[in-house]
């Protein structure tokens, strides 16, 4: 049988939307990384500069570059209501095949093909037609608007150009390809080391500037830019003191573990522009906070922003104020006295933060790293120069503050240094190596964390929902009970947990689940189920709620395992979660 070529030169229809599509199609299909590399790697090799930066983008799931605050804001419903319009499906049937496929990019794709008017389009759709429109919707507020917009633009798009239209909107391709792929990709095209390709691409926060940066030699030139989110650093738990004397060298730093929220403060000198950056700009100064999820959450803390502008380097005033980037914790104080956790969720989630509620829970950021001052980079800086920097910070007070580090070399004295750190409020201890870098999105052995012992629960799952991303297809987030008493069956909902089982044993809890319905809501992406399977989870601490019946919640719950060997009679009583919930969350016990 004669092979059929493509239908166009390679070269002159490297801009079209759809051969992006066919690339995230062809990319979907290996799950081998460097095949996905490859893949990348030539199709980039065949577009211009202006695409090629937008493609870089758009296949690590940004409508923007990452220092970009700008978004499209486009819900799955509105997804939905542009995709009805377009293809005319039945809504019913749409809706369930959005449950059985779990991706809008997916539905989207099937609906065009079936559709009279869409199936049979040529298309016609450029990455610069994509880069004006994503522009365009950033612009517009308005549901109705951008629904309208969207709907246009479907509208000239065929069933592969309406998935990945759809799918970009979504934030995600869901084609097995993170960014880090993306930058393997840039590496392939400029036969370069992927580190370099990493380095600059957190340097600059644009991975599409990046790829033109590796295409042109130019990788060197990048400079530090700051309002991007950095990926943060983490810890491993230490398994007892034994783990610490193996683990660090013979003096090592020790801190206290706030337990608030991590956050990454990004400040500098305010310039024109900055209206696009994350962040605000107060009195000649920008500042932007970041989540350690990275998102931007500066205007959850509007009052750390005047005194994050007022803090000074040791070199503001003689240089140009380049500013710097600072790493540590969120904690709701009183005073100097720093407050539980739970006092900092009264602020969290609230729509608006009044001035009551601010001066009500008061916050202050611990910082514990520096990862940039006055125009040096200092990731690669050891951890002490680095406290050397952070402790040269001036305008440090109330609510900034810099933890206190202290030198230890004798690991039995971190008992005693823990009980400390406890009576003080924290949740424990930070140990870490002097001489390490920061390692930005790695879990390392560098920073070890002092925690009191794992405390768990087992339940038995009450419902279950469909999940989000990768794991669309299946129920894999479930809602969790515990038994009223030893002689009361009544079930008691206490959580609802997301991660922790393999694909494998998602797959398999899904199937049974939905054998196993009682009721089905919301099309049946969620449904209660017959409470048969045990799992044993593990979480941070538990506390008073009034989401669930039981009267308490887990907070960051995380299954364990499935308890296979439990059954249902056997499971944990509200009795075990009260006495948990009164010994401040975890195990009385504390591990050191
Ligand atoms: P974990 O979240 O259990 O992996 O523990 C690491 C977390 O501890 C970090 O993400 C920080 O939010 C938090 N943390 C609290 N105090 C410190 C500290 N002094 N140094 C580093 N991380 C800290």
């Amino acid at each position: 049988m004669e092979e059929r070529t493509a239908a166009v030169s390679p070269f002159l229809d490297a801009g079209t939307f759809v051969r992006f599509a066919e690339t995230a199609e062809a990319i979907g299909a290996t799950t081998k990384r460097l095949e996905k590399a490859a893949i990348l790697g030539r199709y980039f090799a065949g577009l211009g500069d202006d695409d090629l930066l937008r493609a870089a983008r758009y296949f690590a799931g940004y409508a923007f570059s990452l220092r970009d605050q700008r978004t499209t804001n486009v819900g799955g419903a509105a997804l939905v209501a542009a995709i009805l319009a377009v293809s005319g499906a039945d809504e019913a049937r749409l809706r369930e095949r959005l449950v059985a496929l779990g991706d809008a990019g997916d539905v989207a794709h099937e609906a065009f093909a079936a559709s009279p008017t869409q199936a049979q389009l040529a298309p016609v759709l450029t990455l610069g037609d994509m880069a004006g429109f994503l522009e365009t919707l950033a612009a517009t507020s308005g549901t109705k608007r951008k629904v309208e917009l969207v709907t246009d633009l479907l509208r000239r798009a065929a069933p592969l150009e309406a998935k990945y239209v759809v799918k970009l909107l979504q934030g995600d391709l869901r084609i097995g390809l993170k960014e880090g792929a993306v930058e393997d990709g840039i590496a392939r095209l400029a036969g370069t080391d992927v580190g370099r390709i990493q380095w600059v691409n957190m340097l600059t926060g644009d991975i599409g500037e990046t790829a033109l940066l590796a295409r042109h030699g130019r990788l060197d030139t990048a400079r530090m830019r700051l309002f991007h989110p950095i990926k943060f650093m983490l810890a491993t738990a230490a398994e007892d003191l034994s783990d610490v004397a193996r683990q660090m060298p013979p003096e090592f730093a020790v801190e206290d573990k706030y337990d608030g929220i991590r956050a990454q403060a990004h400040v500098a000198r305010a310039t024109p522009g900055d209206d696009i950056l994350h962040g605000v700009s107060v009195e000649g100064r920008h500042v932007a906070l970041f989540s350690r999820t990275l998102d931007e959450i500066t205007e959850s803390f509007p009052d750390l922003v005047g005194p994050l502008a007022a803090a000074l380097t040791p070199e503001r005033r003689a240089a140009s104020d380049e500013g710097f980037i600072l790493d540590g914790e969120v904690v709701p104080v009183q005073g100097e006295r720093i407050l539980p956790f739970q006092e900092l969720q009264k602020r969290l989630g609230r729509k608006t933060l009044t001035e009551a509620v601010l001066s009500s829970v008061p916050v202050a950021f611990v910082a514990y790293d520096v990862l940039y001052a006055d125009g040096r980079v200092l990731i690669n800086a050891p951890f002490a120069e680095r406290r050397a920097v952070l402790e040269g910070l001036s305008g440090m007070g109330a609510p900034l503050r810099v933890t206190p580090s202290e030198r230890f070399s004798d690991v039995a004295k971190l008992d005693e240094a823990f009980d400390a750190a406890r009576v003080r409020g924290n949740e424990g201890l930070m140990v870490k190596d002097p001489g390490s870098p920061y390692k930005p999105g790695r879990r390392g052995r560098d920073w070890l964390k002092i925690k009191r012992a794992l405390a768990t629960l087992d339940v038995v799952v009450t419902a279950a929902q469909v999940g989000e991303g990768r794991r669309s297809r299946f129920l894999s987030d479930y809602t969790f009970a515990v038994r009223a008493s030893e002689t009361n069956p009544t079930l008691l909902n206490v959580g609802k947990a997301y991660s922790g089982l393999t694909d494998v044993e998602i797959t398999r809890l899904s199937e049974w689940f939905r054998s196993h319905a009682l009721q089905s809501f919301a099309h049946g992406k969620v449904i209660t189920v017959e409470p048969k399977i045990v799992l044993e989870v593990t979480f941070d601490r538990v506390q008073p709620s009034t989401r669930h019946k039981s009267g308490y919640a887990l907070r960051f719950p995380r299954i364990l395992r499935i308890r296979e060997d439990k059954p249902v009679e056997e499971i944990d009583t509200l009795e075990t979660v009260r006495r948990l919930a009164e010994a401040g969350g975890g195990a009385a016990e504390a591990e050191t």
